[in-house]
């Protein structure tokens, strides 16, 4: 006995569409209009999907289903800047989708996965290890329903990070779909540069995407100047010591032409010390590169503290003056507790 499992047409695109559609005498424009309709118009019901005949739409919902996205939680910070949705799908999973609205647009973080098995010390998402990948049309989903808030007043997501649970470049193709996607006229026609992809450093998948030679910006957690350090906090690095994630990221900024980001926690008494700072110069000395300072939102779970004020303005005056390009996040949601996986973690402790 075969069971009629319908295939989900919300994460294709307008050409995978329309060959599927073919079979129920739908031509292949269809394809196009189909697509606008779920990406452009945040429609999720073939129903109304009124430039298609009323049969044509009873037999689509027939044979397909459309991704649905439902909001579990909502927080938003006091200063209404930062807004953080924990948004679950079909199966129920959930993951946290954040809006930061910075006067530069409306940038939105999103989720590639639901929960991480990296294992980064300081990270909620991996407290519970991996449950599943996010399936491309998972992840636009997320940035639709961002969308849909924004229309309300009359805004547009202005760009995208994905730098929410999971590791994106653990979710390759998924991720890679999500990202050509959004960039197509029938979807958000969102640029690639307004696109900042963040990795703990999978080297192999580094260089993969050096192929894909998207103007995307890509993002390294760094985290620590040495490979004891680094691998103390992030067993990723054990895997892929720094050398080598530093070399694939060269290939990358040699490639695309993009500066390439360092993120780099500061943990306090673990990696914010001046000779930590000396490390780093050294270690970063002479490369297209960004460096991005955030001190850590504190999780209770593994017991790390943000460093004080002072040490933090401290790290960041040496790495200036060792003539490296750093910046410091700008603390955004702390309230809400807006580090990865840390919504999902309270919401959810039992279920995944
Ligand atoms: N897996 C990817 C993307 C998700 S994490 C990566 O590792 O880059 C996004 C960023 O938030 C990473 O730089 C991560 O190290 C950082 N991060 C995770 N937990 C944090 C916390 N508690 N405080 C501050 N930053 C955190």
């Amino acid at each position: 006995m075969t069971t009629n499992v319908k295939t989900d047409l919300f994460g294709l695109f307008a050409p995978e569409i329309a060959e599927l559609i073919k079979p129920l005498g739908l031509q292949s424009y269809r394809g196009k209009q189909i697509a606008e309709w779920l990406y452009k118009h945040n429609i999720r019901q073939f129903a109304s999907m009124t430039n298609i005949a009323k049969d044509q739409r009873a037999s689509l919902d027939n044979s397909f289903t459309i991704t649905q996205v439902s909001l579990k939680a909502e927080q938003h910070s006091v200063d209404g800047k930062t807004s953080k949705f924990l948004l679950s799908f079909s199966d129920d999973m959930a993951v946290e989708t954040v809006l930061m609205r910075h006067t530069y647009g409306n940038s939105v973080c999103v989720s590639t996965q639901v929960g991480c098995a990296m294992g980064c010390t300081f990270c909620a998402s991996t407290l519970n290890g991996l449950v599943r990948n996010l399936t491309g049309g998972e992840i636009l989903a997320q940035i639709l329903y961002i969308t849909e808030v924004l229309q309300q007043q009359e805004q547009k997501v202005d760009s995208i990070v994905l730098m929410g649970s999971g590791e994106p470049l653990a979710n390759f193709d998924n991720v890679l779909r999500f990202i050509r996607l959004i960039h197509e006229d029938y979807c958000l026609n969102l640029s690639y540069r307004n696109i900042t992809l963040s990795t703990c450093g999978l080297v192999s998948e580094i260089d993969k995407l050096t192929g894909e030679k998207l103007p995307i910006t890509l993002s390294i957690s760094l985290h620590a100047p040495n490979n004891s350090l680094r691998s103390s906090l992030m067993p990723v690095n054990k895997r892929y010591p720094l050398e080598q994630v530093l070399a694939a990221s060269d290939r990358y900024a040699a490639a695309t032409g993009r500066r390439v980001t360092y993120e780099y926690t500061l943990i306090a008494g673990i990696n914010d010390q001046p000779s930590h700072a000396k490390e780093l110069i050294t270690l970063l000395r002479g490369r297209l590169a960004n460096i991005n300072l955030i001190p850590i939102n504190p999780v209770p779970e593994r017991g790390l503290l943000r460093p004080s004020v002072n040490d933090i303005i401290q790290f960041e005056q040496l790495l200036q003056r060792g003539r490296l390009n750093v910046t410091v996040r700008r603390e955004m949601g702390t309230d809400i507790s807006a580090a990865c996986g840390q919504l999902r973690h309270k919401v959810c402790r039992n279920d995944g």
